[in-house]
């Protein structure tokens, strides 16, 4: 699969709007640069993976916008070597962001087709170290818990006490959480055994944080 001259022409644009808009963790804007966001998109669409706007991967799904995985990834504050969770695989991109920040990864998606090519290309591509789950998110990973960061990156009308669970002491947990079309960004850190301490970051729009698995027919 092709990443050509021009492709990287088009990434380095993008990672200047970031820096722009506020990103300034150049380790993020390098992991932006060193992946081929087209080959994340259906090949007729590869002309949009480089522009700052979420975009449809069919099954009614989609990969957020560069901003907000920056901006999700940033709230973060990923060290290499972190045991990080991520609910909502889709199309795999934040995980590899994730990768080149040097994290172990664990990432869960509940729509089995998407699942299974998600998984191929993520072969292709060389990010086969990512660990994928065909689940449903809300019952996190229990076996391989507690994680230093979990990541939610579908929109949760509440805060699932399973992933709270799951948090090691000092982790954090970045999800979008709202009751309409918009969610606010939270970032909650697990203080102790039972507390935690949230702040928030702003209004997004995510697509829907689903109970239960959507399998093939
Ligand atoms: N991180 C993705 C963004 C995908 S959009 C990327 O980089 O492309 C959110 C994803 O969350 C969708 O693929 C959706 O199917 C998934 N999702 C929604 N509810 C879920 C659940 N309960 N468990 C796992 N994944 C879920």
């Amino acid at each position: 699969m092709a990443d050509l001259y021009r492709h990287r022409g088009l990434r380095k644009a993008l990672v200047d709007g970031l820096r722009n808009k506020g990103i300034d963790d150049e380790r993020i804007l390098q992991a932006i640069m060193n992946i081929p966001r087209h080959l994340f998109l259906d090949k007729a669409f590869a002309d949009w993976a480089y522009k700052d706007v979420p975009f449809p991967i069919g099954h009614e799904q989609t990969i957020s916008q560069p901003f907000t995985v920056a901006f999700q990834t940033k709230l973060l504050e990923v060290k290499a070597k972190d045991k990080i969770l991520e609910i909502g695989t889709g199309s795999g991109y934040q995980a590899c962001v994730l990768v080149e920040m040097g994290a172990k990864v664990y990432t869960i998606e509940r729509v089995e087709a998407l699942f299974h090519k998600t998984n191929k290309l993520l072969q292709e591509l060389g990010y086969g170290m990512v660990r994928t789950f065909l689940k449903d998110g809300f019952e996190g990973l229990p076996r391989f818990a507690p994680f230093d960061k979990i990541l939610v990156t579908c929109g949760a009308t509440a805060i699932p006490q399973s992933l709270k669970d799951q948090l090691k002491i000092g982790g954090y947990m970045v999800i979008p959480v709202g009751q309409g079309e918009t969610q606010e960004m939270i970032r909650l850190t697990r203080l102790s055994e039972t507390e935690f301490q949230k702040e928030t970051f702003g209004l997004f729009r995510f697509v829907p944080f689903l109970k239960g698995l959507e399998k093939l027919h």
